[in-house]
């Protein structure tokens, strides 16, 4: 594949789901303890499902559409602001003012935090922790847009920062509402932008068949962990040097971890189990991308 002569740029790919273990999400209800939560006490647990209920509350109000950012509730800070893109021809879904993208992060939210044991990402809110979610209207083509291929990724940046998603503290985790490039997401190191795509099905890849979870209280859909999955890589993870890293910034062997590149789109996923390869709040080796120290997390007070 074309990509692999720039070594920076890190797609998604999350190929057709594999035939064996299809192990639902469901099937496991409450009885499934996610690596983080491992090792903690019964009032730990307890505080960790009031943060995730307090998250659940703020998804169901309905948010007015905004084409800019909100005043910040936490100004300077390094965070990640969430925006709708539609290319000019693609009906307005309506997701970000519906609660489906505010919906879609808490999900993926909630299951960050029980993987690494309180993490979760610094979303730009606004009003007192609402997601501010902007919307942008592309003035180009679905069709034209999924001509580039490769160049698409570079593309849709140009046009984010343009639009005036230019802040330098920001990462913009861009839900798109377009095809993307052999890919159900994509990520880089040091990029303005990551992405996923709402409507990959139309390139022969099935991301959207599963989706954006519908509940916060849900397991992450396959969107909704390509997005983690990207942001994870915009820092620059998974280093070449891991004891497991595979092509592309990705881990290899283990299907179920998030960065894994591809895998089964039903399978739940895990936040490097092992913490060897991009994740250990107690440190990697030097030289490791290490997504625990990432200035986009934010970590409970002690
Ligand atoms: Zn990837």
């Amino acid at each position: 594949m074309e990509v692999g002569k720039v070594p920076k740029l890190n797609l998604l790919i999350f190929a057709v789901g594999v035939g064996y273990a299809l192990w639902h999400l469901k099937a496991t209800g409450g009885k499934f303890f996610p690596n983080g939560m491992k090792g903690m006490t019964k009032e730990e647990r307890i505080a960790l499902r009031e943060r995730e209920a307090a998250t659940s509350r703020l998804v169901h109000a309905h948010q007015p559409r905004a084409t800019g950012d909100r005043p910040d509730d936490a100004p300077g800070e390094p965070q990640v602001h969430v925006i709708y893109v539609v290319p000019a021809d693609v009906p307005d879904r309506g997701v970000d003012t519906s609660g489906a993208l505010a919906t879609s992060i808490a999900s993926w939210q909630n299951w960050l935090r029980r993987e690494s044991g309180g993490a979760t990402v610094r979303i730009d809110t606004y009003g007192n922790g609402r997601p501010d979610i902007s919307f942008l209207r592309l003035s180009r083509k679905a069709r034209d847009l999924a001509a580039l291929g490769t160049q698409l990724y570079d593309t849709l940046e140009a046009l984010v920062v343009r639009a005036g998603f230019d802040d330098g503290s920001k990462l913009y985790a861009v839900y798109y509402d377009g095809v993307g490039h052999d890919a159900c997401g994509v990520g880089g190191e040091g990029k303005r932008i990551v992405a996923n795509f709402l409507q990959t099905k139309a390139a022969g890849i099935p991301c959207i068949d599963y989706g954006l979870a519908t509940s916060p209280d849900d397991p992450p859909g396959y969107l909704d962990y390509a997005m983690l999955h990207e942001i994870v890589h915009q820092t620059g993870a998974v280093a070449p040097a891991a004891p497991d890293a595979g092509p592309l910034n990705h881990v290899r062997g283990d299907t179920a971890d998030l960065m894994y590149g591809g895998g089964d789109p039903a399978q739940r996923r895990t936040l490097d189990a092992k913490r060897r390869n991009y994740f250990n709040p107690k440190g990697l080796p030097g030289g490791l991308r290490n997504f625990a120290e990432s200035p986009f997390l934010v970590w409970p007070a002690p």
